[in-house]
């Protein structure tokens, strides 16, 4: 019989494989067993995120970004680019090669450090027992001590568009169209649907986003998710709320959709179109039957703060789990699973995950919003500063936007950050610091920036929070 692991983790995207480093450079002996085949028909590490999500997904955002700068943006500068045009396939092709680079580190980062990598299947089997398919073997059966369940999470899918995989596809058909359709249909104005409808948008596709909510983005701040909406219809994207999607019948070279607003049926028809309407948590075939482990609502694994599950030494991460479907709330509890194996008590703080959403400008935040908060009738002042009056943001012909900041009114605890704006992405994670160390707006706006940087809009929202922002006229003078 082969000695026992340690750890094993089942599940190689972000949640999986950085458990799987960190238990392994704690010491523990440690296996990671994944079962995803990459495009060129090989086993890969790295999960959705790094194959079909988050790297491929900016890739695309960035060249098509590029390309329309060159194309529209840059003549306002005085560069004056003619001649511009895209190259799908090489712009694939490029993606391919950085998710290729990438999904092979974590290979190279398994062997450095001394996980077993295992390409194939596993199983949770009963006392911490874990069957083991590899993709062309025998299967076996592995002891260890420890197992982190990271099994991730697949698109969802509605009765009224079944995918066909050419003309009605998920996320991952939407990350490798051999050419820009012309007329583009998504369904869902969630965070796939802005990013990938405005890849496409860019390359040049008419694109129609059909939401079913009559709200645009409820989760983000109100006047953030408003200025949004405005911006990115500006841009091209046709976003129909309150639409309902009844049917896509694929009909011929196109996609017949059907769908219902205040104003009863619709119709309208494209050449490709890309269901985004949310993804849920994956099990299939992870758990037998006699393991123990019992999945809840919408097929989550159930687990505490902990990530534990309800039997000893089984732990669960990631999209496998309850919460945001984000890789670094994955990547950060099964960092926390490996160190609290290892006899460490770390925690993940849930109340500071940021949220980004990669369209331009970027939308960005953390924390809670204005609105949930006089919902619940938490006293709070904000904060806010527009791009439109940052010189760095000016000087870079990139000032849509704005960064607010809201704070508990009597403590002037930041209790949320909200960013719209050129490189909000970048810009969350000094709210993001400031909020872990349970910084006041003073304390920020007591804090030195650069300048001229786009860092600065944040000073200003903090020192707009006690009414006295330098570059705007205040209209509350609060000290
Ligand atoms: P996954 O990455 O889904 O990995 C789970 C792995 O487990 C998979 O490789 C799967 O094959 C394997 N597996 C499952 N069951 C078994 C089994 N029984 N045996 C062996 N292996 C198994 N998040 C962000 O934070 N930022 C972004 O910019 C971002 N962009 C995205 C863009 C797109 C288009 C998509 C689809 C998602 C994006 N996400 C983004 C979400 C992000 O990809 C996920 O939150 C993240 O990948 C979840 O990590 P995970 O490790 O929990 O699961
Ligand atoms: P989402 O939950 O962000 O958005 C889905 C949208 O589809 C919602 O607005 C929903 O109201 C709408 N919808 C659902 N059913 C519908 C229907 N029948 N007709 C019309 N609209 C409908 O989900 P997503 O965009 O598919 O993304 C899935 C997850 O992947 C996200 O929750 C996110 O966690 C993760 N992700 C993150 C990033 C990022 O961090 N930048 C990028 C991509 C994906």
């Amino acid at each position: 019989m082969s000695q026992p692991y340690d750890v094993i983790v089942i599940g190689a995207g972000p949640a999986g494989y950085q458990a799987a480093i960190r238990a392994a450079q704690l010491g523990l002996r440690t296996a990671c067993i994944d079962k995803s085949i990459g495009k060129d028909g090989e086993p890969v590490f790295g999960g959705t995120c790094l194959n079909w999500g988050c790297i491929p997904s900016k890739a695309l955002l960035d060249a098509s970004h590029k390309y329309l700068d060159a194309k529209e943006h840059l003549g306002e500068i005085g560069v004056v680019v003619e001649g511009v045009s895209v190259d799908v396939p090489r712009l694939i092709a490029r993606k391919d090669e950085v998710v290729k680079g990438l999904t092979g580190g974590v290979a190279a980062l398994f062997k450095g450090n001394g996980v077993d990598g295992l390409p194939g299947t596993g199983r949770l089997l009963a006392n911490r027992q874990v069957e083991y398919i590899p993709h062309d073997g025998e299967s076996r059966v592995l002891d260890s001590g420890h197992v982190i369940l990271a099994s991730g999470s697949v698109p969802m899918e509605i009765p009224p568009a079944p995918l066909d995989g050419d003309r009605i596809v998920d996320s991952t058909g939407a990350l490798e169209f051999s050419s820009v359709p012309a007329r583009l249909g998504v369904i869902g104005a969630g965070v796939i649907g802005l990013e990938l409808g405005s890849v496409w948008n860019r390359l040049g596709s008419e694109v129609v986003v059909l939401e079913m909510l009559e709200d645009f983005l409820p989760m983000a701040d109100d006047r953030i998710a408003r200025d949004a909406l405005r911006i990115l219809r500006k841009q091209g994207l046709d976003i129909r709320l309150g639409a309902r999607v009844t049917l896509a019948e694929v009909q011929g070279d196109a996609v017949a959709l059907t769908y219902e607003d205040s104003d009863g049926a619709q119709g309208v028809e494209v050449d490709k179109l890309i269901v985004a309407v949310g993804r849920k948590p994956y099990s299939e075939g992870l758990l037998s039957s006699d393991c123990g482990i019992v999945t809840g609502e919408r097929g989550a694994i159930e687990v505490d703060e902990h990530c534990a599950t309800g039997l000893a030494g089984v732990y669960a991460v990631g999209d496998a789990v309850r919460g945001p479907m984000l890789a670094h709330k994955g990547m950060e509890e099964g960092i926390m699973v490996a160190e609290r194996i290892a006899g460490f008590k770390p925690l993940v703080n849930y109340d500071t995950i940021p949220n980004v959403i990669y369209t331009h400008p970027e939308i960005a935040w953390v924390g809670r919003t204005e609105q949930e908060l006089k919902a619940e009738g938490v006293a709070c002042n904000v904060g806010s500063f527009p791009f439109a009056a940052s010189g760095r943001a000016l000087a870079a012909n990139d000032a849509e936007g704005m960064v607010k900041i809201v704070a508990d009114a009597e403590s002037d605890r930041i209790l949320g950050v909200h960013v719209l704006g050129p490189q909000a992405s970048e810009l969350i994670a000094q709210a993001v610091i400031a909020m872990e160390f349970d910084a006041s707006a003073e304390d920020l706006g007591l804090t030195m920036f650069a300048h001229p940087t786009l860092s600065e809009a944040v000073h200003e929202a903090a020192l707009g929070v006690a009414g006295h922002a330098i570059h705007m006229v205040n209209r509350k003078k609060r000290g």
